[in-house]
């Protein structure tokens, strides 16, 4: 298992070494990668049903960010290992009690164009996404509306929301109506 913490913080559970308690008070570590780790760390030790099948599972788990949005938590994983991540979606969403969203990334960086716009709609489904042309510098860009009214009803927090897509989905210009 890879994660935004160290191994030393995956062992100790309640508290965090100095170094990751550094990156989090720098931002670079979020309250949503520690609560997202310890889950499946505890998934690691819960020693139900086949012990070693859970184990090998989280062998190839590979985190690289977490994201709370209230009711939905968007994990982040490598293209190629996100399916890893999925596969234990039913345990982490009881376990942290959110609706659980595994987004691929590509080397860690942001999803441009198409894909940063399907993944927007696995985001945020069923809130309604409409899409709008608009003109800026004299050139024809995108501009995604979402439903502040289908946000509110699915929990979704409209502020979170926003930076996610500023961080993660480059070149997506999105408003809220
Ligand atoms: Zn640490």
């Amino acid at each position: 298992m890879k994660t935004p913490l160290c191994d030393i913080c995956r062992a100790l559970r309640n508290v965090l070494c100095k170094e990751c308690e550094r990156k989090l008070d720098a931002g670079l570590l979020s309250e949503a990668d520690v609560a997202v780790v310890r889950a499946l760390t505890s998934l690691e030790f819960s020693g139900t049903s086949n012990e070693c099948t859970t184990q090998s599972l989280l062998d190839g788990v590979v985190v690289s960010r977490a994201v709370d949005l209230g009711t939905r938590m968007v994990i982040f994983s490598p293209e190629d290992k996100k399916d890893n991540v999925k596969n234990l979606r039913q345990e982490l969403e009881s376990l942290l009690k959110k609706k659980i969203i595994v987004l691929g990334v590509v080397s860690g960086r942001p999803l441009l164009g198409k894909a940063g716009r399907n993944a927007l709609d696995e985001l945020l489904s069923p809130v309604k996404l409409h899409t709008t042309r608009a003109f800026k510098n004299g050139r024809e860009s995108e501009k995604i509306v979402i439903e502040r009214a289908g946000l509110k009803q699915q929990g979704i927090d409209e502020k979170r929301l926003e930076n996610l897509v500023k961080e993660f989905l480059e070149g997506i210009e999105v408003s809220f109506a």
